[in-house]
């Protein structure tokens, strides 16, 4: 390899979500400094799914230079504040998992605990009364730039996402390659790709590359040999049949996740059409009994058949190794429960560009970057575990989700809840106490006592708070308007 220059030539190898990602804020953010180019192959194509988002992805947007009405006309997007969870405890049970905060919180107790005695008491309505986000999800109401503003995501098209982005990209001076990577090609003597060997015997060098060619993981797995930490014993779903549908009501403002006897079952309202996808695990569920489960469960007409997708939830044990860094699916797959993926490149690629290396990576470099993306994907990987951990379904594979060891990390929190009432968020991890708390709760889990100090506050005055509280919010989310005719108005250029 030669020795990197000032300006360093970046490789982006894959033009899924992960690489036109990647390609956005290399162009946007390091000018002059970096030759970027992405080689992608029409007829490799892309996943194709990955279509619901959390609130991050607005902060990326503003890296990027995204402009918020441009992005949602492009590519359909509608907004969402939430997952509803649908017959994850039992069948017929609902909660949802917003992205608001959930009441107020002192220094030495925070808000659950008030909650927990109120209701103790009889004095509480159900724990969602007192988010803002939850309310309006649940009323089907939405707006930007309200106060207090909502804490939002979107879901968009993820083709016509990739499709934006590289828009963005090219005018920015990105160079595409259309064609099939053949062959990777490393140094022999420091072992780092050298070049990427297209079909077409072209060679293309570059200094770093990012490995974006989703579950092939050409370079960091098949090249590097990486190897992968399987995760099925926790998270062993490992197929999803996908498909589009055309709308048959008006879009809602969160994801739906309907828990079925071997997965769950997902929903997507786009502007355009409707994403839906049913996730299993093939020991439990054979592909065609799948396929015709999902044909019974969707409405509409039919805009794409369903389409197979395999994956085996882990991670590569390194997520950058030598001069490659693996972005999403070649870097691990958790499961699309949270619809985190997407939020996993983006925080990747920040850190990134956080730890830009003036020369070669080095060791300490690598090993900063890494240790962070482990902890990330691990707090996420838990968080979904505690989703099928906690259940009262009768089904065998809920059953054994219900028995199986959850990991150390996990089972200490759950304990804390249990004993305590106490939730938290730990360094380097996504989800916030609010996130913890509608999930644990939501799938029925009860602490057996909360903190002592809250049984101070005179049954009156704890009775006014939290009416206040619960009233404000009725009042806020009733003056926001159907979420429908929100995205209406805002594409047509009115709302803002
Ligand atoms: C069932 C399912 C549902 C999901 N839902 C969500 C969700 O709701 N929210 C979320 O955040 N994430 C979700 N994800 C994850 C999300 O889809 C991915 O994070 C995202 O699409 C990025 O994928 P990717 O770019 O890594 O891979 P891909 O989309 O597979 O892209 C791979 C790219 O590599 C190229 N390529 C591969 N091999 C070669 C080669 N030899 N030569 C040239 N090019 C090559 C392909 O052409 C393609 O451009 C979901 C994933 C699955 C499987």
């Amino acid at each position: 390899m030669t020795e990197p220059t000032d300006r360093r030539r970046i490789v982006i190898a894959g033009g899924g979500t992960a690489g036109w990602l990647a390609a956005a804020i290399l162009t946007r953010q390091l000018g002059a400094l970096a030759e970027v180019t992405l080689v992608e192959s029409e007829d490799i194509g892309s996943v194709g799914v990955g279509e619901s988002t959390i609130p991050t992805v607005r902060a990326f947007h503003a890296l990027i230079g995204i402009d918020e009405q441009e992005f949602v006309r492009a590519t359909g997007a509608s907004f969402k504040l939430a997952i509803s969870f649908e017959n994850w405890a039992h069948d017929g049970d609902r909660y949802i998992h917003s992205f608001g905060d959930v009441g107020k919180s002192t220094w030495m107790s925070d808000f659950q605990h008030f909650w927990l005695e109120a209701r103790a008491r009889g004095l509480a309505k159900p724990f969602g009364a007192y988010c803002l986000e939850h309310e309006a999800a649940a009323a089907k109401r939405f707006a930007t730039g309200g106060q207090p503003a909502l804490n939002y995501a979107y879901h968009f098209d993820a083709g016509r996402y990739a499709r934006y982005l590289r828009q963005r990209c090219e005018a920015n001076g990105l160079r595409r390659v259309e064609g099939k990577i053949a062959g990777v090609e490393q140094d022999p003597e420091s072992g780092d790709i050298a070049a990427l060997v297209m079909a077409n015997g072209e060679r293309i060098e570059g200094d770093l590359f990012f490995d974006c060619t989703g579950f092939r993981a050409l370079l960091i797995g098949e090249t590097l040999g990486v190897e992968f930490e399987d995760w099925s014993h926790w998270l062993p779903t490992n197929r999803a049949l996908a498909m589009q549908t055309s709308a048959t009501e008006p879009a809602v403002p969160y994801t739906r996740a309907i828990a079925h006897d071997a997965g769950w079952r997902w929903k997507i309202p786009l502007q355009h059409r409707v994403g839906n996808g049913l996730v299993y695990c093939a020991d439990y569920l054979d592909d065609d009994a799948a396929r015709e489960r999902l044909l019974a469960s969707v409405e509409g007409e039919h805009l794409i058949e369903p389409r197979l997708i395999r994956f085996r939830t882990g991670r590569r044990k390194a997520a950058w190794h030598r001069n490659c860094i693996a972005l999403s699916l070649a870097s691990g797959f958790v499961e699309p429960l949270e619809s985190t993926s997407i939020h996993l490149i983006m925080i990747a690629l920040t850190r990134f560009l956080q730890l830009l290396p003036a020369g070669r990576p080095s060791a300490a470099v690598i090993a900063r970057f890494n240790d962070q993306a482990a902890r990330e994907i691990e707090g996420v990987r838990d968080f979904i575990i505690l989703h099928y951990h906690l259940n009262d379904r009768q089904e065998p594979f809920w059953r054994d989700r219900r028995e199986m060891k959850v990991p150390d990390s996990l089972a200490e929190r759950i304990a804390l809840f249990r004993d305590s009432g106490n939730a938290f968020q730990a360094d380097h991890e996504l989800f916030r106490v609010a996130s913890w708390l509608q999930v644990m709760l939501g799938q029925r889990l009860t602490p057996d006592s909360h903190h002592p100090v809250v049984k101070l506050m005179p049954p009156d005055q704890l009775k006014a708070v939290m009416k206040s509280m619960s009233d404000t919010i009725a009042t806020t989310v009733r003056q926001l308007p159907p979420h429908q005719a929100f995205i209406d108005r805002y594409c047509a250029g009115s709302a803002g």
